[in-house]
């Protein structure tokens, strides 16, 4: 099969979909990959690396024309849909559930789209969005504790403390992976953490796995209310599968926060789950202070580190597109969890979930 890596175009996303190391599992299983001029740069990968290991660097007409297969990062932007067609598959983050002009797009050039954000994996888990949210959380952590500094318009406090001075009050809102990947980095750095969830057997395993040096407590409103007086960092991390953020933590509670604490909410690209967080920033403008209390709600944090990003998502998605090269579509049949990854197939809307939210027959 032919292969193609288009350099992606969307304003600072410097990621790419495959590293070498996945061009060369292609290579050696007998398929050819095309990749764009200088796609790989914003993620550290030069064209000699791709070329070295087999792959074929060439324009981008060239790889959306001769390609059987197109692999992506984001999804298409309005001057990409010219390239979509009925003989070529489509498998990236497709996110059409909101994005009514790509999902016409897709219907009316009859393409073949998988998208990676519905392919399910073991035990109902997301494995094509997994690595994302060990980037976000870990992340999170990261940019709290530079916001914590008094430069950057913080309370002043180092994370870990020092002999003789009480580390910071981390409280993670979800102990989910971005919440768990927060927790881990925090309490390596030294913080008091505190993760709040719902369901109890996550907590017995974030207790269990972090010998009770990572505190959970029970989420609701008092419980939340009462730690983030006396929080420094708060990081919001909340998923309801499918459905917008329920708001946490309210206003009158940051309100109640201290002078120069932070917040984080990572789940702001399911509308945040922290009432103060109504708008998005980027990562060119990634702050804004309210009520005293300095607030962080970049909706693609990964962007920030494409390199750490790419090698992650491509070690996820290299199976899937292997399954995809060997056997076509048949790939889809074998696998019911990678079946739910097909979105739009020959202008019809193949994933229940997408069509419900576009109002589509499905
Ligand atoms: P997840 O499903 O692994 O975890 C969500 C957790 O929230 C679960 O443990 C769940 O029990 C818990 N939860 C549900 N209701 C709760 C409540 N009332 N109080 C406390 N906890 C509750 O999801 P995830 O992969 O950790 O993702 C979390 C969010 O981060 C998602 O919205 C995801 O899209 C987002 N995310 C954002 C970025 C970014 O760049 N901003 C990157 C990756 C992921």
């Amino acid at each position: 099969m032919i292969i193609g890596i288009p350099k992606e175009i969307k304003n600072n996303e410097n990621r790419v979909s495959l590293t070498p190391a996945g061009v060369l599992s292609l290579v050696k299983l007998g398929h050819t990959v095309l990749i764009e001029e200088n796609a790989g740069l914003g993620s550290g990968f030069s064209n000699e690396e791709y070329q070295t290991v087999g792959g074929t660097v060439c324009h981008r007409e060239e790889v959306f024309k001769s390609a059987n297969l197109i692999v992506k990062v984001k999804e298409y932007l309005e001057s990409e849909y010219q390239y979509l067609r009925e003989d070529q598959m489509v498998f990236t983050y497709l996110h059409i559930a909101s994005n009514e002009p790509f999902a016409e797009a897709l219907m009316k050039s009859k393409t073949t789209a998988i998208a990676y954000e519905t392919v399910i994996g073991k035990n109902n888990s997301l494995p094509l969005l997994t690595p994302m949210s060990e980037v976000a959380g870990r992340m999170s952590v990261q940019v709290g504790a530079n916001l914590l500094q008094k430069t950057n318009g913080g309370s002043g406090l180092l994370l870990g403390g020092v002999p003789g001075v009480m580390p910071a009050d981390v409280v993670i809102i979800g102990g989910g992976t971005v919440g768990f990947n927060a927790a881990r980095i925090a309490s390596g750095l030294g913080a008091r953490v505190h993760v709040f969830d719902v369901d109890a057997q996550r907590m017995a395993y974030i207790d269990d796995i972090s010998n009770g040096t990572i505190h959970t407590i029970y989420s609701n409103e008092y419980n939340v209310r009462n730690a983030l007086q006396t929080a420094d960092l708060v990081i919001g991390a909340v998923l309801i599968p499918g459905a917008r953020a329920p708001k946490i933590v309210t206003e009158d509670m940051v309100k109640e926060m201290k002078e120069g604490s932070v917040i984080v909410d990572v789940a702001i690209d399911q509308g945040g789950c922290i009432e103060t967080c109504d708008h998005t920033t980027t990562h060119d403008q990634p702050t804004f202070t309210k009520h005293g209390v300095l607030h962080y709600s970049v909706a693609n944090m990964p962007g920030a580190v494409p390199r750490t990003s790419t090698i992650a998502l491509s070690n996820a998605t290299l199976p899937y597109i292997i399954k995809l090269a060997e056997y076509g579509l048949d790939a889809l049949k074998q696998d019911e969890g990678f079946l739910l990854g097909l979105n739009t197939y020959k202008g019809l809307y193949t994933c229940q979930a997408v069509a419900e939210a576009l109002d589509k027959p499905y």
